[in-house]
């Protein structure tokens, strides 16, 4: 991890206490998430094994199949709202923390120099509008025709379909309610594989079609979107703040052998920088399932950040930049 810190530290430069907030505040919600995203599955697995255990000793009949039937749609039901809900919160946290290094980089310029012309108000609202197009960005963009919705209930149905399996092989097997409920129970805490000790036949029924750890998908899905949601957010943040140069990936120590990610952080395409890419070229991030590399936004120094307003200010023609930016930027959230 060190080794990143301190790529990130050095693009930051003087701003680098915000780019480590962002960033802690990135690897916070990605381990809150996890947890929640595991405490929905315990809890929803919990629910049908407490349904199950009213049985008591006896072996399921047809009518306590059909029961469990609409017991595990609801399930299915309620995983999708649950996850959605989760996503929408998280991917709307993770592009906040992203766009707070921006927001923080440009008030700070402005309250430095003292320009009049630009109010932090606006500069506020600015902000608060493209964290709304990022979170718009993440839900509207599909992938193979799929959106982030479908992705997030495929995986519910997954969970149901292997409950399903579950209980109609314990069904097959004549085992009892409370046994199989305890069954599910371990399966979610603990995954398949410590129950082959304990349901040797059932495992031997249907253990292929069982995943591993049945949240995993899920996880899986969390971590690749939010760290593309906090990519989006950097990335639409950088395209409304002056003082933004480009977009640099930070290759991950986390990875075992090269790839891809490789590539993307160690070229320097545009003569900006090692993994440096202007915003308008940066490539699609995550690289890859589960990817860590890290994404930060290239801006000038503060010192001449501050410079350029001044000179901004006291005669706009002489920055073009930055009047183009006033004129066409700025001046767009004024109402
Ligand atoms: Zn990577």
């Amino acid at each position: 991890m060190s080794k990143e810190i301190d790529e990130l530290k050095s693009i930051a430069g003087d701003y680098k206490i915000w780019a480590l907030k962002s960033r802690k505040r990135f690897i916070d919600l990605r381990f809150q998430q996890d947890l929640e995203i595991r405490e929905i599955y315990i809890r929803l697995t919990n629910n049908i094994s407490k349904q199950l255990k009213k049985e008591g000793l006896s072996p399921f009949n047809k009518k306590r199949l059909e029961q469990m039937y609409l017991v595990l749609s609801q399930s299915e039901w309620i995983l999708k709202k649950k996850l959605i809900n989760n996503f929408k919160k998280y991917s709307e946290a993770n592009i906040e923390a992203a766009t707070g290094y921006s927001k923080a980089i440009l008030i700070n310029g402005i309250e430095k120099t003292g320009v009049k012309k630009i109010e932090k108000p606006i500069i506020e609202k600015m902000y608060f509008r493209t964290n709304e197009k990022a979170v718009e960005a993440i839900w509207n963009r599909t992938k193979e025709g799929l959106y982030l919705s479908d992705n997030i209930w495929s995986k519910a149905e997954k969970y149901r379909n292997t409950m399903t399996t579950i209980i109609q092989g314990a069904v097959a097997e004549g085992q009892d309610c409370v046994k199989t409920a305890r069954m599910l129970d371990q399966y979610v805490l603990k995954g398949k594989k410590t129950l082959v000790d304990d349901y040797p036949n059932m495992i031997k029924r249907i253990g292929n079609r069982v995943p591993s750890d049945i949240s995993y998908e899920s996880l899986r899905l969390a971590r690749t979107k939010m760290t593309a949601a906090y990519g989006e957010g950097t990335l639409i943040s950088a395209s409304v703040n002056p003082a933004a140069k480009g977009i640099k990936y930070i290759l991950s120590n986390t990875h075992p052998k090269p790839d891809m990610c490789d590539a993307i952080c160690g070229v320097d395409d545009y003569g900006l920088g090692s993994g440096v890419y202007p915003v308008e070229n940066a490539p699609s991030y995550p690289f890859h399932p589960n990817c860590l590399c890290t994404v930060i936004t290239v801006t000038e120094k503060p010192k001449d950040f501050v410079q350029r307003l001044k000179r901004w200010q006291a005669n706009p023609m002489s920055e073009p930049s930055l009047e183009s930016w006033y004129q066409n930027v700025y001046k767009k959230y004024i109402t």
